[in-house]
């Protein structure tokens, strides 16, 4: 995968996790929890540096949770240059996939064989 490639997908994971975090601060126990210092940033490559607590992610929606932590982990990916690579069978994964889950860890081979149970 090019550079233009992976900036590409970092804005997309980037995005997403804006987005994420946006819709969870108006949950009010997250918004007590994290509200008071929080000063949300203004360039997108900011929103690589934000991490949830503990304490926050136990009372977030599950899905959401999940969802930020693979994004965090594809943003540490991207940093070590191993973004895009299926974690199952290592070769590179599929960048329509990507595209549409650009936080996903398994090509669809594998994610296709992991969910039907094999
Ligand atoms: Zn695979």
């Amino acid at each position: 995968m090019d550079q233009k490639q992976l900036e590409h997908f970092k804005e997309l994971l980037l995005k997403e996790k804006q987005r994420i975090m946006k819709k969870l601060l108006k949950i009010k126990e997250v918004e007590e929890q994290i509200g008071n210092n929080w000063d949300e940033p203004k360039d997108l490559e900011d929103w690589a540096d934000i991490t949830l607590t503990e304490d926050v992610q136990a009372i977030i929606a599950t899905r959401d949770a999940s969802v930020l932590n693979e994004i965090d982990i594809a943003l540490g990916k991207i940093e070590k240059g191993t973004y895009g690579i299926c974690e199952r069978c290592g070769k590179p994964i599929e960048p329509e996939r990507l595209e549409l889950i650009p936080w996903t860890k398994f090509c669809s081979k594998c994610a296709h064989e992991i969910e039907g149970g094999a």
